[in-house]
């Protein structure tokens, strides 16, 4: 089968037409007439029948499918080498950065194909599809990939949706990749396994505030890691000058990848705290113990459930900036960021900026930051912009 071809059309409801006139790529079920099954590409029509866009249809989180195109285009491979094409262009900045060798490469929507993300680590990629018609057509997009990225020696996928016979990481094509792989982000190694599961050992979107730990802005201070993961923030904070860090995470797993980052650093990882602990308990121990921290870094994720409790950054942020401020030291810093997509910006400063008028604090913001340079985003789709990140100075 001609993996370009259109087949089906499928019309749009009167009231949604003017959204994607407007280039808005997400289409909702109930923006649609009937929503038909299909991992064809699928040309969509306005209430009167004339040619709206092309995309296709298949469900991913609250959507329903992806516009691709408003201009009649044949979605086939040329179509996907422009999109790749005009990333790469736009990456150049990164390529160019020579202490930087991991970074998103294609960010979806924000490139123009809503349900796949590639990142690059060194001289691999890692293809992330969302939804299941994309996959079905992956071989076009993976060839259109290995057209404008012929120097990319390997690539890995993870399978983002729902699937009774798909892994959720696998080798895509060429060269294995080392386990693990040494990456570098603004002079600092990183360790990344590139299939395992579904995340690398890196979050790519935190990578001007890694930057900004690495140039200076944790140096003399003692810092705290929150839901550190592989304690990259600490990592970064330790290079750039930081007196202490301690790195506290949950996952077990944490505790050799949190090490495994500062070794390779040449950071004895002896001289680090990290806990592999729920991070309410640590508030508690570190409250018990006197202890004081200048630098807070609160990166949770948007959802989590521990054995006690669910936690929700739209319910429970607030608690966690509460039990920060508790061992702040009389001046400090605090990061408050969040992933969270269904959370407004100014909602939540607001969650922030409350605990510190309750508390009594004096406040200034130092620093906002969004998603950087690589996880494009679509002008006519802002929602794609989800990373929230604020710098605080503390002052009780
Ligand atoms: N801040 C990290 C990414 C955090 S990912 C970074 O930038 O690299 C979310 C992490 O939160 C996971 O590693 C998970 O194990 C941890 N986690 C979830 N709930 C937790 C809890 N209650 N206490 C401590 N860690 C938790």
């Amino acid at each position: 089968m001609e993996q370009g071809r259109v087949v089906m059309k499928c019309k749009v409801k009167k009231k949604a037409e003017k959204k994607f006139r407007q280039g808005y790529p997400l289409i909702l079920a109930e923006d649609l007439e009937q929503v038909p099954t299909t991992q064809d590409w699928v040309t969509f029509l306005d209430s009167r029948g004339q040619y709206l866009a092309t995309g296709y249809l298949s469900p991913q989180n609250k959507g329903a499918g992806w516009l691709l195109d408003f201009s009649q285009r044949e979605l086939d491979e040329a179509f996907f080498v422009e999109k790749m094409t005009l990333a790469k262009e736009k990456r150049q900045p990164y390529y160019l950065d020579e202490g930087t060798s991991a970074f998103r490469l294609f960010n979806g929507e924000g490139d123009g194909v809503g349900g796949l993300t590639i990142e690059l680590y060194q001289d691999f990629a890692v293809f992330s599809w969302y939804n299941e018609t994309l996959y079905h057509k992956r071989q076009l997009l993976v060839n259109a990939f290995q057209q404008v990225f012929p120097e990319v020696v390997g690539a890995y996928e993870k399978i983002r949706f729902k699937h009774a016979d798909l892994p959720e990481s696998q080798h895509l094509y060429g060269a294995d990749a080392p386990e693990p792989l040494l990456v570098q982000e603004n002079f600092v190694n990183y360790a990344v396994y590139l299939n395992e599961e579904l995340m690398t050992g890196i979050f790519l979107d935190q990578k001007e505030v890694r930057g900004r730990l690495a140039e200076g802005l944790a140096s003399g201070l003692r810092v705290l890691n929150m839901f550190s993961y592989t304690g990259a923030f600490s990592v970064a904070s330790a290079m750039g000058g930081a007196v202490a860090t301690t790195s506290v995470d949950l996952a077990k797993r944490s505790l050799e990848k949190t090490r495994e980052q500062f070794r390779i650093n040449g950071i004895d990882p002896l001289t680090q705290k990290i806990h592999v602990m729920d991070v309410f308990s640590y508030f508690a121990y570190a409250r018990k113990k006197d202890l004081t921290f200048d630098l807070i870094v609160l990166d949770p994720p948007s959802f989590a459930r521990n054995k006690k409790q669910v936690f929700t950054v739209q319910k429970n942020y607030g608690e966690l900036v509460a039990d920060s401020l508790s061992i702040l030291a009389d001046q400090g810093l605090l990061i408050a960021s969040t992933n969270a997509a269904n959370l407004s910006v100014a909602k939540f400063k607001k969650s922030v900026e409350e605990q510190f008028q309750l508390a009594q604090v004096r406040y200034r913001l130092l620093e906002e930051q969004r998603l950087p340079g690589d996880f494009t985003v679509n002008p006519a789709f802002t929602e794609g912009n989800y990373l929230k990140v604020f710098i605080y100075e503390i002052k009780k």
